[in-house]
């Protein structure tokens, strides 16, 4: 612990955003650069707690080694910062732009002062890192001969490949999209991510000797028995993208879209052709209504913004959550409070209001006469516990049109796709995630692994990474160690 007295004598303060009437302007991303000294009060806010609660099984999935690289930032050794990041963090430049941060619910100054701004410090070591070019292709010292096929380049394969390839064997991955990344490429846009960053980090994977193939459909363009052949072990890293539906009547109406059609083709267009190709779904003066909220549904209201939307109101169906934790979500669990994210605040700037509107129940799309949507009807709910279950009421005389030119559907992902799976006889579970013994990475069928969003559901992309680095350790020992 670098200053003892750091807590007491600086506040929290995050590196913050661009502001947000300048940033709406563009897609470019949203943080400001790390200044180097404003970090160096922030590290010195940690307290080197004992038992560092931040790296706890509340904390940080990774096991990040947080107050060491707090001091080491405090003392102004950024080079050995991100030594320290490196060895639990493939990549910190993915995590330090896009994690939740529930390292920072389990801060042990947050019990009672603002948590030390953990998430910003990561982000800055990695950014310094690059900077100086401190981060550098590694080929491995010897190679095994055996060889591993992932499927699927998010975070999850990402990271299994990079573990995979320093243990010395021989990685390809596979994509079916055009560009490598998963939902760091085509689900989170531009401003929160820059693809650029995420083709850094492709880029340097490739040089350090891992093989991408992209627009590969396996299973289709490429066979699973083959597949099965060719490589000693085979991953499945394809992530959870079957959208949840809302079916309810005129759902075969004209715009109305799920979140990943409307995100996907914008970023798409944006890196193509920067929108002049017109493929995407433009939400330009138009009435946006964003239906669930979370990330997707933050990214949807920040772009809508972007192309310019006429107005825009974000439905939930959960209650507004509190300000400050209730009493039975005690530190050091993961707050459930009221969080404004970037596109929230964006909106309110924009409209003036908050577009948050809760405990609403969508009834009915309406039609507009030319099978285009022209609004939506919704009821207000309540949430009632009746034998220990929440269960939802309808409260009458609450119906309300709302005008749509626009409907977007984030109300998160059922599960993965199954073809690939099936064709490999690979079982699955009651939640209809690809199946693996308690603690193990291995499915059903011999030398098949799966790792990320296909294993634990939609999730996080820290927890992704923390699912490859998982995968990759079973494969090497089933490889032979
Ligand atoms: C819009 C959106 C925003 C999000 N924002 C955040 C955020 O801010 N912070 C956060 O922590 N998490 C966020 N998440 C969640 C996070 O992105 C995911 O948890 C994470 O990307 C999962 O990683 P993965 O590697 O398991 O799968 P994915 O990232 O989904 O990657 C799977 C890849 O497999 C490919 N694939 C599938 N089948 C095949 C096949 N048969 N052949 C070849 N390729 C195949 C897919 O094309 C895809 O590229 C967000 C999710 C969404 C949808
Ligand atoms: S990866 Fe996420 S949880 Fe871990 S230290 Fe970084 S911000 Fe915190």
């Amino acid at each position: 612990m670098g200053k003892t007295t750091g807590f007491l004598e600086y506040p929290r303060r995050k590196t913050p955003w661009r502001d947000p009437l300048e940033r709406t302007l563009d897609y470019y991303e949203i943080n400001t650069p790390p200044d180097k000294k404003h970090l160096k009060a922030q590290g010195a806010r940690c307290m080197d707690c004992g038992v560092p609660f931040c790296e706890s099984d509340h904390g940080c999935p990774i096991d990040n080694l947080i107050p060491e690289w707090n001091d080491l930032v405090y003392r102004g050794r950024w080079k050995e910062a991100l030594d320290r990041l490196s060895k639990t963090n493939n990549f910190p430049e993915f995590t330090g732009r896009t994690c939740p941060a529930p390292c920072e619910g389990a801060c042990v100054l947050g019990i009672n002062e603002p948590a030390v701004t953990i998430k910003s410090i990561e982000n800055a070591i990695v950014d310094v890192g690059f900077e100086n070019g401190w981060i550098q292709p590694q080929q491995p010292a010897f190679r095994t001969n055996k060889s591993v096929a992932i499927v699927g380049s998010g975070p999850a394969g990402l990271a299994a490949a990079d573990q995979l390839n320093k243990l010395g064997h021989q990685v390809s991955v596979f994509e079916r999209e055009d560009r490598i990344g998963g939902l760091l490429m085509y689900g989170i846009p531009n401003m929160k991510l820059s693809k650029s960053v995420v083709n850094r980090r492709t880029k340097l994977l490739e040089d350090s000797g891992i093989s991408f193939y992209t627009n590969v459909d396996v299973g289709n363009d490429l066979s699973a028995e083959e597949i099965m052949k060719k490589y000693d072990a085979i991953l499945l890293a394809t992530g959870a993208i079957l959208p949840r539906d809302l079916d309810i009547p005129g759902r075969e109406l004209n715009n109305v879209y799920f979140a990943m059609e409307f995100l996907t083709a914008h970023t798409k267009s944006l890196l193509n052709s920067t929108l002049t190709d017109n493929s995407y779904i433009n939400a330009k003066d138009k009435a946006v209504i964003v239906i669930g909220g979370g990330d997707t549904g933050t990214d949807c209201i920040a772009t809508a913004i972007r192309h310019g939307c006429k107005s825009l109101v974000n439905m939930e169906l959960l209650p507004k959550p509190p300000l400050e934790r209730d009493s039975n979500n005690p530190w050091p669990l993961w707050p459930n409070i009221l969080r404004t994210d970037y596109g929230h605040q964006e909106s309110i700037e924009r409209f003036g209001v908050d577009p948050r509107e809760y405990e609403l129940s969508s009834n009915l799309f309406v039609d507009d006469g030319d099978s285009k949507v022209s609004g939506l009807k919704t009821q207000s709910i309540k949430w009632i516990k009746k034998n220990g279950q929440w269960k939802m009421d309808c409260i009458k005389g609450t119906e309300k049109l709302w005008e749509a030119d626009l409907i977007l559907l984030a109300m998160g992902f059922t599960g993965p796709e199954k073809d690939l799976p099936d064709q490999l006889g690979v079982d699955f579970n009651q939640k209809e995630n690809i199946d693996t013994p308690l603690g193990s990475f291995a499915t059903s069928r011999s030398g098949v692994f799966t790792a990320g969003d296909c294993r634990r559901g939609q999730s996080l992309v820290v927890w992704a990474i923390k699912e490859g680095r998982g995968a990759a350790l079973a494969i090497d020992k089933y490889l032979g160690g």
